[in-house]
């Protein structure tokens, strides 16, 4: 009945939710840090804006997302037409892979990265390369190169990555993407890029004048804090941008999305404080980890990768102590919280990790 390509994917499971948490460990409180959400929420004029809005609920939303589409195009500089919207930047994935793939198609991408590009290559039916990261974290663009080849018609470079939070520099990416064949889509995910501190990190959108290939993405759900309201976008050549817009789905963001996306985007102080306190709650974190001897990746975002032995077993016993984070293969990826909860949570991760350290050593003995 179903499509071959579902039989060996799951269905996202985001797992019991924080009041189910409490009361299976009897907790008072439960700390998010499992989904890079803004920990310092949102501006306060979104609240006043949604709610000073016309609503109109029985009005479909505008399907161009006007008025947002030209304060972006004001702020960033591509034209207006340059820009596609999606519910979240998920829905934008989506669409790409819905755009460019079929069976016969490859995609490559790195490993670890954000999922969803290999779930929706693998709905498609396309091939997914994935290229293992770098032992530090970064993507490794050389093997990347490699890994690309005539039935390949899309990259995936997410840049910071989730979920080590390295990056690609300029001089990297500007050979990346001179290197890629122009009948391949590079797609720059660039989620985080509020973030970054880095001096030699790319804006992708300097890449736009001079690639018709190049795909840059942005959110406002990290930075401006709006996971729930779902608006992400594209920004590219209208050659690439009209085709993409054929698949979408007319009326993806719903008014008061819009609303609040306009509103949170104004509001420069806002997200410059977020950012600031991302800094400070960063250099922090570094210090501790440093001192302790826990590896981490070097990140530009607003989490780090932290290696370590046992990573299921880390994060479940963090979950038990009120904390929550994704645990990967390598490591866990945790999303820095506020300053005195960061600072509770690294001092139960260390005992975390010497547990189950201790746990695997008499195992082997
Ligand atoms: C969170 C995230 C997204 C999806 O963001 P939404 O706009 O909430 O759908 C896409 N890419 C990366 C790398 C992310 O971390």
């Amino acid at each position: 009945m179903f499509k071959k390509s579902l039989q060996n994917l799951r269905a996202y499971n985001p797992g019991p939710s924080v009041e189910e948490i409490k009361k299976m460990y009897g907790l008072s409180r439960v700390v998010k840090l499992d989904s890079n959400e803004n920990v310092y929420g949102a501006s306060p004029n979104v609240r006043k804006a949604i709610t000073m809005d016309a609503l109109l609920p029985e009005l479909y939303p505008d399907c161009q997302d006007l008025d947002l589409r030209l304060e972006l195009s004001r702020r960033l500089g591509p034209a207006p037409q340059q820009f596609l919207f999606g519910t979240g930047l998920d829905e934008i994935i989506v669409l790409i892979s819905r755009a460019f793939l079929e069976p016969g198609n490859s995609i490559v991408m790195a490993w670890p990265t954000f999922y969803e590009y290999y779930c929706h290559a693998q709905i498609e039916g396309a091939d997914t390369r994935k290229v293992p990261c770098r032992p530090d974290g970064k993507h490794d663009w050389k093997a990347m190169l490699q890994a690309i080849d005539e039935t390949t018609k899309v990259v995936w470079i997410c840049n910071p990555n989730n979920p080590t939070g390295t990056y690609l520099t300029k001089k990297e990416l500007d050979q990346f993407i001179d290197s890629v064949p122009s009948n391949v889509l590079v797609v720059l995910d660039e989620a985080y890029i509020d973030f970054v501190t880095a001096e030699d990190f790319p804006n992708g959108l300097d890449y736009l004048n001079d690639y018709e290939n190049v795909l840059v993405l942005r959110t406002f759900s990290k930075a401006y804090g709006l996971a729930s309201f779902r608006i992400g976008y594209a920004i590219g050549s209208l050659t690439v941008i009209n085709e993409l817009d054929k698949v979408r789905p007319p009326f993806n963001n719903p008014r008061l999305s819009q609303v609040a996306a306009l509103t949170a985007l104004k509001d420069d102080s806002f997200k410059e404080n977020c950012l600031r306190k991302n800094q400070e709650v960063m250099a922090m974190t570094t210090a501790f980890l440093k001192k302790k001897g826990i590896r981490y990746d070097e990140s530009q975002a607003n989490f780090i990768f932290i290696r370590v032995n046992e990573p299921k077993q880390i994060a479940l016993i963090c979950k038990q102590n009120g904390f929550l984070i994704n645990p990967f293969e390598d490591g866990v990826r945790v999303t820095l919280g506020k300053m005195e909860d960061m600072k509770h949570f690294l001092k139960r991760l260390e005992s975390a990790i010497d547990g189950t350290s201790a746990l695997v050593s008499s195992k082997k003995e």
